[in-house]
């Protein structure tokens, strides 16, 4: 049983180091990002209203991102736990994450801060949209979604600082070196699988 969530800049690794810790730990790994995609994929109602949102690297609003998040907190997967990935991002995510905590009578246990700097970001944001065609990984687009992660969301960190859960792990390196560094952090606060 562990709530977790990963925080860090675009193109820090969040996505895949999200990915192999859930599966360390049994826990879903939840991206909105991801949701927001697979939506404009679908070309469901969601995902026509976000696609320009998306494309232009700015934030969809609260209340779509909220009940979103609501929703798939309440499927049995995450009864046990969630690692949510790219979310909160923005004040009134931080606020409506705790009100569901309170509902389910448990609280975040940890989060997890991928540092990695500006130059190496961009790096591999740069190679991500070769390798992925994303289409909000153009440069322009990027350095936007940087900005917009530096002023709405790095701020949001000593929320979670006040409240002693950031484990602060070097996002630089292989990949799994990355996720055994994550692991290591979460073990020294009693969170195993
Ligand atoms: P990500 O894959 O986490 O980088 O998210 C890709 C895009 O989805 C972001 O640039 C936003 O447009 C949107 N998005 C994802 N998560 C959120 C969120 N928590 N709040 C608002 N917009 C989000």
């Amino acid at each position: 049983m562990a709530n977790l969530l990963i925080v860090g800049p675009p193109g820090a690794g969040k996505g895949t180091q999200a990915a192999r810790i859930a599966e360390a730990l049994g826990v879903p790994a939840v991206s909105t990002g991801d949701i927001f995609r697979q939506n404009i994929k679908d070309q469901t109602e969601l995902g026509q209203r976000v696609t320009a949102i998306l494309d232009a690297g700015e934030y969809v609003p609260d209340e779509l991102t909220n009940e979103l998040v609501d929703d798939r907190l309440a499927q049995d997967d995450a009864a046990e736990g969630y690692l949510l990935d790219g979310y909160p991002r923005t004040a009134g995510q931080v606020e409506y994450l705790d009100g569901v905590n309170l509902r389910r009578g448990e609280q975040v246990d940890a989060v997890i801060r991928l540092v990695a700097d500006t130059e190496e970001v961009v790096r591999r944001l740069a190679s991500r949209a070769s390798e992925q065609g994303r289409s909000d990984d153009t440069e322009e687009v990027m350095r936007h979604r940087l900005d917009v992660y530096e002023r709405e969301t790095a701020p949001l960190i000593a929320i979670f600082e006040e409240r002693g859960l950031v484990v602060e792990i070097d996002g630089i390196g292989a990949v799994e070196q990355v996720t055994e560094r994550i692991l290591a952090g979460l073990a020294e606060r009693g969170i195993t699988a």
